[in-house]
Formats: C-alpha cells, sequence, structure tokens
C-alpha cells in the first residue's frame, strides 16, 4: 500500500475501539463531518444518498397506506407547547428557544420543534369535523432539535436530526392500535428488507415512553459492540393529544367524540446502525439495496491491451446500466488498480468487476464481493442475471452475519448479579422476569449503564393493544427483587 492510500485508510480497528473506528468511517468513507457547533453534523452527497434510499422506500409505502405528505413551521409557540403538559415536562430540558428576532424581542419565546405533535394537532382538530374525515393520516420530513445532554455520535445523537413524524388521528382505539402496528411493521420491513439488519420489536417500559403517550413500541437492533439501538418508534398517544388540543369529531349518531391520535417517526439513526453493523477495518460496507454504486467496473491495462479493456470494460458498464444497476466504470489513468481497490472497499462498493486482457480473451468477468472477498469468474454473456444474484447473495450474506450476531446475544438471568456479569462479559441483551417497578431497573442502571430498552409483547398486529408477553414460568420471580414478575424484559446497553 502506498504512502497515500494508508492515509486514506481506516487505521482504528472496530473491535478494539469502535467508537473511533465509527468516526473514521464516517469520514473517510465520505459520508459526513462533523459541524463548527458540538453535536451537529454535516452530511455529505453520499451519505445524503444513503438517507435518500430509507426515504423512497417509506415514503412509497407510506404513501400506499392512506399517509398524505405535509409540512409544518420548525417553530412552535410556547403555550401551544404548554397545552400537553407532558410534552412540556418531557422535552423541555432539551428544546431550543429563540427569544429574538432581528433586533426585536419576541413577545412569546418560539421553541425549535423537538417533535411537532403541538404544532400540528391543533390543525388536525380544524382539520376533523366528522367521522367522515377519520382516519387522518400526516406525515412530514424534515429535521428536528434536541439539546442532548449525553454524548453525540454522528447520526446516533445528534442535536439537529433528519427523520420523518407521521401524526394520525382515528375514531377508535382499534384504528389507533391498526395504525401504530402499520407503521412498526414499515419499520422492521426497512430494517430488515432496506438496511440487512434483523430487528426485535416490543414496547418501551411505562416509565420510558414518548411524554403523553399511551403506549410506546419501538423496533431494536443490535449492534455488533454489543449495544442496543432504538431503531424507530410508533407511539399509540390514546386520547391525551386529542383531549389538550380539542380533536373531536361528530360520530354518525350526531354525537360529539374524542379522537385517538397516533404518532411515529424514524430517524437517521438507522444510517448509524447501518454504517455500525456491517462496516470493518476497511471502510464502510453498504447493502446493494441503499448503496449508491452498487458495481464499480476496474479496468486493468498495460499500453498494449488499454484499447481491448476498456472498451470491452464499457460494454459491460452499458449493459448493466441499462438493466437499472448503479454501475461506475473506474477507467481514471492516474490510479493504478491497487489503489482503486482500495477506494471502494473504503466507501463500500458491494461488488467490484476485475477486466483484465485474460478476461477479454476468455469473454469472462472477474467479480469480488466487499464483504468478505469472495471472488468468482463467469460468463461474460450471462453478466446482467449474475451481477443481479451476486448482489443477493451479498445483501444475504450482511443479513445473517448481523442475524447471528442477534441470535447469539440474547440471553437470561436470575439474579442482578448475573444481569450485570453477563452485559458486562458479553454485551448483548439480557431477557428477564420482570415485576414492572422502575426500581429494579435503576438499580442495574446505575451499577453498569445498562437499562430496559425493549419488552416483548404478546399481540403485536392488527387492531390489538400491545399486550407484554408473560415469563414462561407462572411463578416466575423478578430478576432484580424478587417479588412476583408477570412482564419480560430485556437488559442492555444501548446507544
Ligand atoms: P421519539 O420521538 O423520541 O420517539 O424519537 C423518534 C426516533 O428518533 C427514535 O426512534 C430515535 O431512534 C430517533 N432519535 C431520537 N433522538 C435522536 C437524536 N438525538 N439523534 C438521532 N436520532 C434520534
Amino acid at each position: 500500500m502506498s504512502d497515500e492510500s494508508q492515509e486514506l485508510g481506516i487505521t482504528e480497528s472496530k473491535s478494539h475501539k469502535p467508537g473511533e473506528w465509527y468516526a473514521e468511517v464516517v469520514q473517510k468513507a465520505g459520508i459526513a463531518d462533523y459541524a463548527p457547533m458540538g453535536g451537529f453534523i454535516v452530511t455529505k452527497p453520499r451519505g445524503y444518498a444513503l438517507w435518500e434510499s430509507i426515504q423512497d422506500a417509506l415514503d412509497g409505502w407510506f404513501k400506499e397506506t392512506g399517509v398524505d405528505n405535509v409540512y409544518f413551521p420548525m417553530f412552535i409557540p410556547e403555550s401551544f407547547l404548554e397545552r400537553e403538559k407532558d410534552i412540556v415536562e418531557g422535552f423541555d430540558p432539551e428544546v431550543a428557544w429563540v427569544t429574538q428576532g432581528g433586533h426585536d424581542e419576541l413577545e412569546e419565546r418560539l421553541a425549535v420543534r423537538p417533535t411537532s405533535e403541538s404544532i400540528i394537532a391543533p390543525f388536525m382538530a380544524d382539520w376533523t369535523r366528522s367521522h367522515r374525515d377519520l382516519p387522518l393520516r400526516l406525515n412530514q420530513w424534515c429535521s428536528v432539535v434536541r439539546w442532548e445532554a449525553t454524548e453525540t455520535k454522528p447520526f446516533f445523537r445528534t442535536k439537529e436530526f433528519m427523520w420523518q413524524e407521521g401524526h394520525t388521528a382515528h375514531a377508535t382505539d382499534e384504528g389507533a392500535w391498526e395504525e401504530v402496528w402499520t407503521r412498526l411493521d414499515q419499520y422492521e420491513r426497512v430494517y430488515e428488507d432496506v438496511l440487512a439488519i434483523p430487528v426485535l420489536r416490543g414496547k418501551k417500559p411505562e416509565h420510558d415512553k414518548f411524554p403523553g403517550a399511551d403506549t410506546t413500541t419501538t423496533v431494536e437492533a443490535l449492534m455488533p459492540d454489543g449495544k442496543s439501538v432504538q431503531g424507530a418508534t410508533s407511539h399509540n398517544l390514546g386520547q391525551s393529544f386529542a383531549e389538550a388540543f380539542d380533536i373531536t369529531y361528530v360520530d354518525e349518531d350526531e354525537e360529539e367524540q374524542t379522537a385517538y391520535t397516533t404518532s411515529w417517526g424514524l430517524s437517521w439513526r438507522a444510517l448509524g446502525a447501518l454504517i455500525m453493523t456491517h462496516s470493518d477495518d476497511q471502510g464502510l460496507v453498504l447493502p446493494p439495496t441503499v448503496a449508491p454504486t452498487q458495481v464499480v467496473i476496474v479496468p486493468i491495462w498495460q499500453e498494449d491491451t488499454k484499447e481491448d479493456v476498456l472498451e470491452y470494460s464499457e460494454n459491460i458498464a452499458d449493459d448493466l446500466e441499462e438493466a437499472g444497476f448503479r454501475v461506475e466504470l473506474d477507467d481514471r489513468d492516474e490510479r493504478n488498480p491497487g489503489f482503486k481497490f482500495n477506494e471502494h472497499e473504503l466507501n463500500g462498493v458491494p461488488l467490484r468487476l476485475e477486466i483484465g486482457p485474460y478476461e477479454v480473451e476468455d469473454e469472462e468477468v472477474t467479480l469480488v464481493h466487499r464483504p468478505d472477498n469472495e471472488e468468482a469468474v463467469e460468463d461474460r454473456d450471462g453478466i446482467v442475471d449474475a451481477v443481479d444474484e451476486h448482489l443477493e447473495t451479498i445483501y444475504d450474506k450482511l443479513y445473517e452475519a448481523a442475524e447471528e450476531n442477534l441470535e447469539e446475544n440474547v440471553r437470561t438471568a436470575d439474579s442482578p448479579e448475573e444481569i450485570m456479569g453477563t452485559i458486562g462479559q458479553h454485551g448483548g441483551y439480557v431477557k428477564v422476569p420482570w415485576c414492572g417497578d422502575q426500581a429494579c431497573e435503576e438499580a442495574i442502571k446505575e451499577k453498569v449503564a445498562a437499562e430496559i430498552v425493549m419488552q416483548p409483547l404478546e399481540e403485536q398486529g392488527g387492531t390489538t393493544a400491545g399486550v407484554p408477553k408473560a415469563p414462561e414460568e407462572d411463578d416466575a420471580e423478578c430478576a432484580v427483587c424478587g417479588d412476583a414478575a408477570d412482564e419480560l424484559a430485556y437488559f442492555a446497553k444501548s446507544y
């Protein structure tokens, strides 16, 4: 490796220093930079393209399931924020305020939205008159600001982050539950079918719900360093926001009724999970579903073979492009093939095609998989189908590795010592019977910084409410305090 490519390459190790390694991958693979203000990032073209892939998938599914996109102001008057008391209390420590416009002091402070229920709900109230106006389903793609007190990390936790926030109103509680599950299903699908990351589904413990929510459901992903990521949340808000903002409707019997509302959001934390899950000490690894470049063709020539190799490569690039693949032909003169291999590895291009004089002569193509360097040789004739199959194999490899990590890292424990010991030694999830008392979680959290990230649910579909799964034994005891336990809880360290 030349000095130059060493400088370009990753120097930290994923297994030894995951934090430093992650920061290096994000920057060197051209995903994001740090902004001048702490806790903010600048998303670069390749990073933004990844966000757009998630957007494209989710936005399509939202629209297929009755959601309309809207846009509301980024500022919320303080008096609006105060109408739902849990929202004020929950977000107060994290709200950024605007107090001045130009040279003039504002009469009323404006909150930079930490989430938009308080500005959207009053309009939902206006737009909902009769049962015929329901369900009302709105979504906006925007950024929100939360002045996070804990350490920030690109995509996982930033003070301003991109997300989508869905807000819906329904005539019945059942309608709201159906909505909650529809969105949680779509979040699960985005992780499993687009990002190649298996997730666990469940609810947050009562004390860790979204402010004002009846129930917060979540998808959680396990990172290779043993920490859990809250992948997205879907909240059943019950009637608290509808009551606070007068979202009422006239039913079929001409009676006024209060609506039920939900909200649900997925942020660019999903990109953090994507990068952290699949990438390695050579740099970024991306599933073909989201990779801005899916296939790179690197021609390898000497002066006397250049013309033939390039012509052959260009033809293949044209065929692949025509078939709809995102292809780059790297025919730069000033770089040697080794340099190009390293660079495309760093940038996470899933599949590399190597074409030299032998390939031209034998009418073949050499293919190399980014995740594990597996090599294959395919006929020139069938190259379009072959590339398709190889990309699918690469997706499966990534998914399977992540699935194995998840399956191997759900453990059980019977005592606080065992919970803490297991998390200390292996990370991952520790699944325990729990009495439901927050104090039991606190006892663990104080000592090992692990918390209850998720509770598996018995019912999680259709119009049914989310009922926490009970422990298998009838006389189960809370793994922390020993009292009777009728719920299960997953402890983990989390991002
Ligand atoms: P919430 O509105 O708190 O339920 O958050 C919605 C989603 O945004 C969650 O699934 C989180 O994963 C994500 N999220 C929350 N805070 C941040 C943050 N500071 N940076 C990035 N993503 C976040």
